[in-house]
């Protein structure tokens, strides 16, 4: 690991105000993925302002019905808060499919967004990745891709973004408060992450020196009907092949997304649209499946998560009904 300054922040402010400050900052949270990317070589930061200390860690009602999340409640907390239990239980069930309990007990709801794709081209600095090296090239594309993307790819990156979490969040239709030098701003979770597209190495929207401040949930969203299916090669500690996130709002509309398909969380927009309106039954929860997967394509050893994403939407719709 190369060698980096270490600072603490003592106000939100402060630590925005250090990090517009001095070139190759970044915020330091649980440092569950970052301090990986670094010891990897993958990412090279000059100085780690870290928020830890901040008093981003509560979890409050707002007044239309809806939760405020602090960017630092860690993860096994908010798996386990009463308000989220009853008002979101899918966003329960897939912080609790992810990671292990040491991890999820340091991983915080802010990192948790802002975590990097595992394509293991990205990890290995002998090998060409547009994310990493831009213009260096695709590892996976014509080579080894299975956990690879199958919808919203570009010839540039196939890479999938690997929280569960956000999957939750994106059928939630989760909003994202960020602080930075220029003020505060509140981004929708639809607009948070990216397509890959021609510049791949961009993760999110975030701007450079934004800080995530906190994660509102609507009360739009609130249920009580709620699967999260995570497809993977083993039953815990792994990362999704294929996950759905299912869920009944208020009003019986079908939230669906998924996770391991995209370079960012999918919301199953076709799938809903498909299912509105329409009666529960097999034969709909199979043609809302192919209406998401419509132009889904595989590559040479991820073509089998076609099929089963479909099924694994099918075996979602299934539960909540
Ligand atoms: Fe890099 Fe994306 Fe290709 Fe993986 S899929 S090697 S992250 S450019």
């Amino acid at each position: 690991m190369n060698a980096f300054e270490y600072k603490r922040a003592g106000s939100v402010g402060e630590a925005i105000r250090d990090h517009a400050g001095h070139n190759g900052s970044k915020y330091l949270g649980g440092g569950t993925n970052l301090i990986d990317l670094m010891k990897y070589d993958v990412e090279h930061h000059a100085r780690l302002i870290d928020v830890t200390r901040l008093p981003l860690n509560r979890i409050e009602e707002l007044p239309d019905g809806g939760l405020r999340i602090g960017a630092l409640v860690r993860n096994s907390d908010l798996a386990e808060d009463r308000h989220v239990l009853e008002r979101y239980p899918v966003l329960s069930k897939a912080l609790l499919a992810g990671a292990s309990p040491q991890l999820r007990n340091l991983a915080t709801t802010g990192g948790n967004l802002l975590q990097r794709t595992r394509c293991y081209y990205f990890y290995d600095t002998a090998l060409p990745c547009n994310k990493r090296q831009p213009g260096s090239g695709c590892g996976a594309i014509g080579g080894y891709n299975r956990i690879h993307a199958i919808l919203g790819a570009s010839d540039q990156c196939i890479a999938v973004h690997p929280s569960d979490m956000a999957v939750a969040m994106r059928s939630l239709d989760a909003v994202i408060n960020v602080e930075g030098p220029k003020g505060k701003r509140s981004i929708p979770i639809a607009d948070f992450h990216r397509l890959p597209g021609a510049t791949p190495q961009i993760d999110t929207n975030l701007g450079p020196d934004e800080l995530i401040v906190s994660i509102d949930l609507p009360a739009a969203a609130r249920s009580t009907k709620a699967t999260y299916i995570k497809v993977r090669d083993r039953q815990s500690y792994a990362f999704a092949l294929i996950s759905v996130a299912a869920s009944f709002d208020g009003a019986w509309k079908v939230r669906l997304a998924l996770g391991g398909v995209a370079h960012k969380p999918w919301r199953a927009e076709k799938a809903e649209a498909f299912l509105a309106g329409k009666p529960m039954t097999a034969e709909n929860y199979r043609g809302a499946a192919d209406a998401e997967l419509a132009d889904a394509k595989g590559y040479e050893h991820n073509a089998f998560k076609i099929e089963l994403a479909k099924r694994a939407i099918v075996r979602a719709l299934n539960e909540i009904a």
